[in-house]
């Protein structure tokens, strides 16, 4: 089964690409980080994986960019890992918030003040709090070596330009953890909090290092290309949970009805997706949609869902 949807990917794919690549001036590359600002409108780009080790790439795929939201997946698992689910979901929550996520609206009005989940700003910012490590040296050493792990790639690093682009202009993040820390939700020095906050989203990728990324939760939580377990089961099915009902930020309803697979995106213009059991998939497009999702990259999905029946639902 798998074999013959390669085949047809490896026909359909260029095509598709090219169609959707149209779509991209429509969108708009993030610019409030300024240094996301010089990736390329126009570019597209996709790897798709399957469980040995097979791909099929197309477009701008090998395109470098940093993970931004997406790296949010993988940091609440090791945060998981490193403290069970009752310590995590005693500071952040499991709804969707329908606001922007970097909004701090709801962390005003709702008691107790907890971030509503981990995939926004203020969720991810408590969770950075929450990995394990004595420093924040600790933490963002730990937290890049259990990407490299997870993507199979010990050259993964940081994209320090972005790095450094973010934690200068990073000031709405710095309000949302400071209210945090007022709040009790962060225990630790708040600069510090968001020195690992700001690492992990620079930490720079391709869409074949999505793609592997992906295809361990796919395989809920083992790389099935080496046979090693790299995520309890249960942490995996959190985490798709979160990026089915908030990954696509306040477009994760209509990305559900429309692709209806669990994806995270990144203002970067990163997609990481999946079709359990089969697939892991990277895709890349900086040109963003009102919501903050890669517009070209969305549509592309869509195609490809429709076309393969990949909607879980
Ligand atoms: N680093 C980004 C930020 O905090 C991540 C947001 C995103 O990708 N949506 O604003």
């Amino acid at each position: 089964m798998s074999e013959s949807t390669m085949d047809r990917l490896n026909a359909l794919l260029p095509e598709w690409l090219e169609t959707s690549r149209l779509h991209t001036g429509q969108g708009k590359v993030a610019s409030y980080i300024p240094e996301l600002f010089k990736a390329s409108q126009d570019d597209l780009g996709i790897h798709i994986m399957d469980a040995e080790g097979n791909h099929v790439s197309a477009g701008d795929c090998g395109v470098p960019f940093t993970m931004q939201s997406i790296s949010k997946v993988f940091t609440l698992i090791l945060a998981l890992m490193d403290h069970g689910e009752e310590a995590v979901f005693f500071n952040v929550g499991k709804e969707p918030t329908g606001d922007d996520y970097d909004s701090m609206i709801k962390l005003e009005l709702v008691e107790p003040g907890i971030p509503f989940n981990p995939l926004i700003n203020a969720g991810a910012i408590t969770v950075s709090s929450l990995v394990g490590g004595d420093c924040k040296e600790e933490k963002s050493r730990r937290i890049l070596e259990f990407f490299r792990k997870l993507a199979h790639n010990e050259r993964l690093g940081y994209n320090e330009d972005v790095y450094r682009s973010e934690s200068e202009s990073g000031h709405l993040n710095r309000s949302l953890a400071y209210f945090l820390k007022h709040n009790g939700v962060i225990k630790d020095d708040v600069e510090d909090v968001l020195a690992v906050y700001f690492r992990h989203c620079s930490i720079e990728v391709t869409c074949a290092d999505l793609a592997r990324m992906a295809l361990v939760l796919a395989y809920n939580g083992t790389d099935p290309i080496t046979g090693e377990e790299l995520i309890p089961r249960r942490y995996v099915q959190i985490a798709k949970t979160f990026m089915t009902t908030c990954g696509m930020y306040n477009a994760s309803g209509e990305f559900a009805i429309e692709v209806g697979l669990p994806a995270k995106s990144g203002v970067s213009g990163g997609i990481l997706t999946l079709v359990p059991g089969q697939f892991g998939i990277g895709v890349i497009g900086p040109a963003l949609n009102r919501k903050g999702n890669s517009l070209a990259g969305v549509h592309l999905l869509e195609r490809l869902s429709k076309e393969f029946d990949w909607s879980f639902f």
